[in-house]
């Protein structure tokens, strides 16, 4: 079950009122403002979270550290002794405290007790001396003047987390650490949102799929496998539609079929201008779907909106360009960030790295530019990007030779060589 929570996105005017171009900006904002939020949520073991959405904060049962404890291998003592410019003597008790067996006993002034790392600091203790900054002899330890202050090598209880805190916000994507800190805790599972469902066709009668033989003029469809990839990538549930001919019969059927299963819909191909009018009339039809010529290069022509089955069932449509660079470009520009907002993750802004273009680019402001380019570290140690070659928006090989994408800013201008990019770097660290 998915609940509303604004209306969809209309054909009106407003977002096209500034030129019959939409900047990327406003297409994604529109989008956040008409998207409907996966709300259902399951219980899984922290395995199984991992790349899920928390649904509610996951609130700190117990102080993290739980136990004032032991920074160092040492000797704990009350920092008290310390007095400034003075060397402090003190008697070792004959024990020592290890992580897991809290020493009990009481501590008379002066004295101290041999320490490891991560074991509970005894009551009335405060501060450890490392092994190496202290002098032990038989059962006196000294510690020259000034090398520690009181406190010091010592964990307060609570310091990492305090009980009753939150430690991971609702909408968090989990990653391996969250699951670490969420054992940390104690929690053997996690309650996350239910996984998103994303239904995904292919339109267009010259395509056939790989395997099949290849008939004159037409192509293998390459769309579908880039975004099974995507989605994969995204962790969502997708239901592969396959091929739908053009043909109205078909697309109807494909779309209710979708749109009964799925919460978003993503096709590729049949919304640009020769296939627009067509498909503009079955899709009004089923909802309400703007066709936007988003100002951005690869992928002008993309469809956004709500699609109703005839059923009564509703699902966000995501239509994408045909060409297979535009298909993958407007996905991750486009379709992505709005469909992470739909399985309940707070919204993250795409992080960008700056690297050295290392030619000159042409860009004309008034549009946002993705090319496909190769990062690369310098023997300078600076980070440096390169074009892979012929920047078409069907020419998926630069895009399979590319480690990143090089964004050109909707203002900004032709860039010279050695001038900084922003990149989006394909892989990340986890
Ligand atoms: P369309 O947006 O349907 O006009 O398609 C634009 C271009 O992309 C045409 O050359 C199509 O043959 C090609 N194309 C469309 N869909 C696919 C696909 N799934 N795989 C590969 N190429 C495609
Ligand atoms: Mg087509």
């Amino acid at each position: 079950m998915t609940v509303s929570i604004s209306k969809p996105a209309q054909p009106g005017p407003s977002p096209l009122a500034s030129g019959n171009e939409l900047p990327v900006a406003q297409a994604q904002s529109a989008m956040a403002a008409a998207l409907t939020l996966v709300v259902d949520s399951e219980t899984v073991t922290l395995p199984q979270a991992l790349g899920r959405v928390l649904h509610q904060d996951l609130i700190s049962p117990i102080n993290v550290p739980a136990h004032d404890n032991s920074a160092m291998d040492g000797y704990a003592f009350a920092g008290a002794s310390l007095q400034p410019g003075v060397e402090t003597v003190l008697q070792a008790l004959p024990h020592t405290v290890f992580a897991g067996a809290p020493y009990l006993g009481a501590v008379p002034a002066g004295h101290c007790l041999r320490i490891m790392t991560g074991a509970v600091m005894p009551a009335g203790l405060d501060t450890v001396v490392p092994i190496e900054l202290c002098r032990v002899n038989d059962n006196t330890v000294s510690v020259a003047a000034d090398v520690l202050k009181s406190g010091e090598n010592r964990r307060k209880a609570g310091e990492d987390l305090a009980q009753g805190s939150a430690a991971l916000a609702a909408g968090h994507w989990l990653r391996p650490a969250d699951l670490g800190l969420a054992a940390s805790l104690g929690f053997a599972q996690l309650t996350v949102r239910r996984r998103l469902r994303v239904a995904l066709f292919s339109t267009g009668d010259e395509l056939r799929s790989p395997g099949e033989p290849l008939e004159p003029g037409c192509i293998y469809d390459s769309n579908r496998f880039s975004l099974l990839g995507a989605l994969a990538r995204l962790g969502v549930v997708v239901t592969d539609l396959g091929l739908v001919p053009d043909n109205e019969a078909a697309l109807q059927a494909a779309f209710n079929t979708a749109v009964d299963q799925c919460d978003a819909v993503i096709t590729s191909g049949g919304v640009s201008m020769g296939d627009a009018d067509y498909t503009r009339q079955m899709l009004a039809q089923m909802g309400d779907v703007a066709f936007w010529k988003v100002a951005m290069r690869p992928g002008r022509p993309f469809a956004f909106g709500t699609l109703r089955s005839a059923r009564g069932n509703t699902a966000t449509l995501f239509a994408l360009p045909g060409n297979p660079v535009a298909a993958l470009v407007t996905f991750y520009a486009l379709a992505q960030p709005a469909l992470r907002l739909m399985a309940g993750a707070a919204p993250q802004p795409q992080p960008v790295l700056r690297a050295r273009s290392v030619a000159a680019i042409r860009k004309r402001p008034g549009r946002t530019e993705y090319q496909r380019g190769r990062v690369t570290q310098g023997e300078d140690g600076q980070w440096h990007v390169a074009l892979t070659g012929a920047q078409g928006a069907g020419i998926l090989r630069s895009m399979s030779q590319a480690n990143a994408l090089v964004v050109l800013g909707h203002d900004q201008g032709s860039v010279a060589a050695g001038d900084a990019v922003e990149v989006w770097l394909f892989d990340g660290l986890v």
